[in-house]
């Protein structure tokens, strides 16, 4: 699958292999895969650490462990974001609390400090 034009979700713009507006993108995109990270390095919005080492020029940096309050999570059902802190002791959405793929979590340390 290839890239597309970047996604319009809730009011902001998802990059990367993003395949629909629920950000659900070519490396996950099941059922729960509607989740969008805010990565520190470029502020900008991509749908898993694939993407944005594709899109990117340069190589991501992780959320240091004080950012609890950072909104750096987007959620694709609603158009809401979740603190960081949030979304790590719930994985859920803090706007419409839906769940986000549990297997996230086995990625954190891509993401996050
Ligand atoms: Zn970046
Ligand atoms: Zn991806
Ligand atoms: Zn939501």
């Amino acid at each position: 699958m290839s890239a597309g034009a970047p996604r319009r979700v809730g009011e902001r713009l998802v990059g990367g292999a993003i395949l629909d507006d629920e950000t659900r993108c070519a490396h996950w995109h099941g059922p729960d895969d509607v989740l969008a990270i805010l990565f520190p390095c470029c502020r900008a919005w991509f749908p898993c650490h694939a993407c944005h080492e594709e899109a990117a020029d340069h190589p991501a940096e992780v959320w240091p462990a004080d950012a609890v309050s950072e909104e750096a999570l987007l959620c694709g059902r609603c158009g809401g974001t979740t603190a960081i802190g949030r979304y790590r002791e719930t994985s859920a959405c803090a706007r419409c609390g839906g769940a986000f793929n549990d297997g996230c979590r086995l990625h954190a340390h891509l993401y996050f400090a």
